[in-house]
């Protein structure tokens, strides 16, 4: 029998990332962070000089990469390597996830990473952290959440996770970027962002991490 899934999806800056690393670090299980293989696809499409319009170029790419989640001390990020090459900072810029989304609206590369996600389903468990995770690629997990915040709350979140890093930015030009990359994201037409009908929709504006992780917990007790 398949091992099981916890499903967590909803917009970037909703605290899916912390929240994902902790539940899986608490359960003991596997951690799929799906976001980081669009990243990394946008990364190394760059690097090999395909164009973004370049659809089956892309599908090359996604299908080919050679990418490794090696495992760091408890409760931290996964270094991220690609083709041998630590690129965890890398992936993680504004560039980076806003190229994502533009190479995620292609069903033909969407279809290239859906095996390699559903290779991380292995015992004791997996958390899935994504867009798609209730609805497309694991569709009979036997527990579903959408994590959600307003986007002036994920703006605040993003903005205070830069300036802790020493990075200066703006916070409008923030929130107008997390605007762009939501519509995008809900109004593809491959596998948009939305809640999966049997999913328990959190919303964790004005909720801190330990009570988040405390109602995902409730939900993974169904697990
Ligand atoms: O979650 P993260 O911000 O790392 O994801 C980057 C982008 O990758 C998202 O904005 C989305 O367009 C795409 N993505 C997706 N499906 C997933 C995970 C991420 O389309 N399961």
């Amino acid at each position: 029998s398949k091992a099981p899934v916890i499903a967590v999806d909803g917009p970037g800056g909703s605290g899916k990332g912390t929240i994902t690393q902790m539940l899986a670090q608490k359960l003991g299980w596997h951690l799929l962070d799906s976001g980081a293989l669009y990243r990394l696809t946008a990364l190394a499409a760059m690097r090999q000089g395909v164009s973004f319009d370049d659809e089956e170029g892309l599908v090359r790419v996604a299908s080919s990469l050679d990418v490794t989640f090696e495992p760091t001390p408890a409760g931290q990020p996964a270094k991220v390597l690609l083709a041998g090459e630590d690129v965890t900072s890398e992936i993680r810029t504004e560039t980076c996830g806003d190229n994502a989304s533009r190479v995620a609206v292609m069903q033909p590369v969407r279809d290239a990473l859906l095996q390699r996600q559903r290779d991380f389903r292995q015992a004791p468990g997996l958390v899935a952290d994504g867009r798609d995770m209730g609805t497309v690629v694991f569709p009979d997990a036997p527990v579903k959440i959408f994590l959600t915040a307003s986007a002036e709350e994920r703006a605040r979140r993003r903005f205070n996770q830069l300036k802790e890093a020493g990075v200066d930015v703006n916070i409008d030009a923030l929130l107008e970027e997390i605007r762009v990359r939501d519509e995008r994201d809900m109004n593809r037409s491959a596998a948009p962002l939305r809640p999966a009908d049997d999913a328990q929709v959190i919303d964790s504006t004005g909720l801190s991490i330990e009570e988040v992780l405390d109602r995902c917990m409730a939900a993974a007790g169904q697990a």
